[in-house]
């Protein structure tokens, strides 16, 4: 079962100031969360979690985060700019964009940001673009299938990320003569990943190439950088990942590869995204229509374009109908937004409690990918995004989109 973090009162409360749809973070459970995850991996002297901005990028979540020991990760130069505002800086930030524009190379560089390089052509560009670091990090893709004891986990060979193993040896060799004193080494090989075994298993990957590169080409490593990736428990029955077991893992195979090496000053670093924020993230919105047709149909006053995922990738969110969370499930229904497009629909043939006209919903798990991957279609705004503070209180942390922004862009 799956519990949200505002009772039906708390929203009714909420929605005399903010009316819904909004989405609502979760200040109490993104910190604990977030020291959680630094324990876990306090046994390396430099770890560093890089937060993924692209999931939630909302200054006030910036900030709570920063607040915690946490870097930023970015991809694009506005993400750049809203790091740099809120007070990111040298190397609290990493850049790891791939298709880079010259300009966002050139502002990385003005941060003193570390660069992680998605392709080995980017090593002249970034040259004439912003100069060659001190110290780099190289994006790396093994290509075929990664698999973890027979279970398919991605196909990094279809993904357009990454150097191969003969360009890791060609860019770190390149970079080395350019002048490039530490290395880093980065790749994502699998997304929202279940169980605990994926960052051993990528740990493992990274860590025995770290020690192939340094043999080859006598660089120094400074970082093994294991992304993001580790998932979340979208499914009521789902288990949240053991960060705790994880840490140990990961710390295993460290001391297993990194220690007859003596290569145990090396830093791990991860860039998590869905892990710190998603279930600490509700979308709030109010039954305006059912329906009944060909079958029974709840309609929101929010929309795909609050919440893309269940449209994007068939994305299984839960539902909570405030108030009727004891009430049992006698209903089948689908549960749409106001898009035209029939994909609007947050669940397909969702067991719910008698659904009423004027009802609140929270949808679970919304606090990464959620607001971030939000759109315009069918003229509809972007929603306000609340702050739940660990006092209780409610503050709102940015307002909704007007007609006025909407038409912002416009020449008539
Ligand atoms: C999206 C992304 C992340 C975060 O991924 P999650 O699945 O949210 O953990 C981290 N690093 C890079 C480079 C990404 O593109």
């Amino acid at each position: 079962m799956k519990t949200p973090f505002i009772t039906k009162e708390k929203a009714q409360e909420i929605i005399k100031t903010y009316p819904t749809p909004f989405h609502i973070y979760d200040e109490k459970g993104i910190r604990e969360n977030a020291r959680k995850l630094i324990k876990a991996f306090s046994w390396n002297k430099g770890y560093r979690e890089y937060f993924a901005v692209k999931a939630t990028p909302t200054p006030a979540i910036l900030k709570i985060l920063k607040e915690e020991g946490c870097g930023v990760d970015c991809s694009s130069y506005t993400e750049l700019m809203m790091s740099e505002k809120c007070g990111f800086t040298g190397d609290d930030i990493m850049f790891s964009s791939n298709v880079t524009p010259a300009e966002d190379f050139e502002y990385a560089r003005k941060l003193d940001a570390i660069v992680n390089l998605d392709d080995i052509t980017h090593i002249e560009f970034l040259e004439k673009h912003g100069g060659i670091p001190e110290t780099i990090c190289c994006r790396f893709n093994p290509g075929g299938l990664f698999s973890i004891s027979n279970d398919i986990m991605d196909n990094p060979g279809e993904a357009k990320y990454g150097m191969t193993r003969p360009q890791m040896s060609e860019a770190f060799k390149a970079l080395k003569a350019k002048g490039v004193k530490h290395f880093g080494i980065h790749a994502f090989l699998a997304s929202n990943t279940v169980g605990n075994e994926y960052y051993p298993a990528l740990a493992r990957i990274l860590f025995e190439l770290a020690v192939e590169l340094k043999k080859e080409t006598g660089v120094h490593i400074k970082f093994i950088n294991l992304s993001g990736g580790i998932g979340v428990p979208y499914l009521p029955d789902g288990k949240p990942a053991d960060i705790e077991r994880i840490g140990k893992e990961v710390h295993w195979v460290y001391d297993e590869v990194f220690g007859p090496e003596n290569m145990t000053d090396v830093a791990i670093f991860t860039e998590l995204g869905r892990y710190m924020l998603a279930p600490y993230g509700h979308l709030v919105s109010t039954v305006l229509h059912l329906k009944h047709t060909h079958k029974e149909y709840v309609g929101l006053d929010a929309c795909a374009a609050n919440l893309m995922r269940p449209a994007m990738y068939g994305s299984y969110h839960h539902i909570t109908v405030l108030g009727k969370e004891n009430e049992i499930c006698t209903h089948v229904y689908d549960v749409t937004g106001g898009l035209c497009e029939n994909n609007d629909k947050f669940a397909i043939n969702r067991s719910l409690p008698p659904v009423e006209i004027g009802d609140i919903v929270a949808i679970h798990d919304t606090g990464a990918h959620g607001f971030a991957m939000g759109y315009n279609y069918n003229g509809k705004l972007r929603s306000a995004e609340l702050m739940l503070k660990e006092d209780g209180s409610v503050e709102m942390i940015r307002r909704a989109e007007t007609a006025d922004d909407y038409f912002a862009t416009l020449i008539w």
